[in-house]
């Protein structure tokens, strides 16, 4: 949930914060769900990769705010053209509006995750417009460089450009006014993996059973954390929590993200990318041992979803799974 929910509430007089007050009783026709029907293979530079992915609109949300970016397959489009998801044999749904090409829309070895906020449908267009921008600045910048310096150089300023293209349509059309997004973004290039954030939805790597969180939260109260004004765990459930100091769409972020790591990649490292109706609800305890226990990054996603579904997630939930394969595993 972003800053948008969050005064949404407050002014509705639902100031019930997560955890708190009465849970939302599930609501089995929202939460439509958008998926890929097995683990996707993608060659990424010198590795091979497995991906997962699930989307949904959730336990109460009438919109899927989220999106999501993979190599050949995103969730761009607003609710009014969202391609709508077509059943395959098996039981499992497809995005229509995947493309069959991997390399033709964004570099491979790249992965998003966006939460987009703002009112009707300015959250879903932000979300989307990171989506779709940010893998097209990155493969007309990048070409086909390995160097870090200029990947470095490529993420902040695709980044930076999808911020100002959200910046402009906020200011230009009156239904985008404040609209917002986080993104979260993953790419392997060469023999390496950069990651960045702004906002809060996160990135975490497994390896040798072991999580880290890679991005940090942009929210009020990690903030004031960060002060010394509350400790950490008074932050999980603090007013601020779900409001955003740093997010895609403010000027703050005209220059792409604070920190851009990057990472050497080792055969058997497991990812995650999530929006926070996931991390919000499901403790990174847990999400470590899904993460270690489920073979399969498609049954790890679903499976992570469906623990965010249980535990009354009252937000849209995306999860990007990616496993990093060794010269053994099953392809
Ligand atoms: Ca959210």
């Amino acid at each position: 949930m972003g800053w948008y929910s969050w005064w949404r509430q407050l002014l509705g007089g639902d100031t019930a914060g997560a955890g708190k007050g009465r849970p939302p009783e599930p609501d089995a026709e929202n939460t439509a769900e958008y998926k890929t029907p097995a683990a996707i293979a993608l060659d990424a530079g010198r590795h091979s990769l497995r991906v997962g992915v699930v989307t949904t609109t959730g336990n109460v949300r009438e919109h899927n705010e989220d999106n999501f970016f993979v190599p050949g397959i995103h969730t761009a489009g607003t609710a009014a053209d969202r391609a709508p998801a077509v059943e395959i044999a098996g039981g499992g749904q497809i995005l229509a509006k995947g493309n069959a090409d991997p390399a033709s829309d964004g570099p491979a070895g790249l992965f998003l995750v966006a939460d987009g906020m703002g009112g009707q449908l300015a959250g879903e267009k932000a979300s989307e417009m990171a989506v779709e921008i940010i893998p097209a600045e990155l493969r007309r910048r990048l070409g086909g460089s390995e160097d870090d310096k200029t990947i470095l150089r490529a993420i902040r300023d695709g980044v930076a450009e999808a911020n100002q293209e959200i910046l402009a349509q906020s200011h230009l059309v009156t239904e985008y006014a404040n609209m917002g997004t986080t993104v979260v973004l993953l790419l392997f290039r060469g023999d390496r993996a950069f990651v960045a954030g702004i906002g809060d939805s996160r990135a975490y790597r497994l390896r040798e059973d072991r999580i880290e969180r890679l991005t940090k939260d942009h929210s009020l109260a990690d903030a004031l954390v960060g002060a010394g004004t509350i400790r950490p765990d008074e932050a999980e459930n603090h007013k601020f929590k779900n409001v955003l100091y740093l997010y895609l769409g403010s000027k703050d972020a005209r220059d792409g993200p604070e920190e851009i790591r990057s990472l050497d990649v080792r055969p058997g490292d497991r990812y995650l990318l999530a929006s926070d109706g996931l991390t919000g609800v499901v403790r990174d305890d847990v999400i470590t041992q899904m993460l270690r226990e489920i073979e399969d990054p498609q049954q790890a996603a679903q499976a992570l979803v469906n623990r965010a579904l249980e535990n009354r997630s009252k937000d849209n939930i995306t999860c990007v799974v990616i496993h990093v394969d060794g010269p053994d595993s099953p392809r």
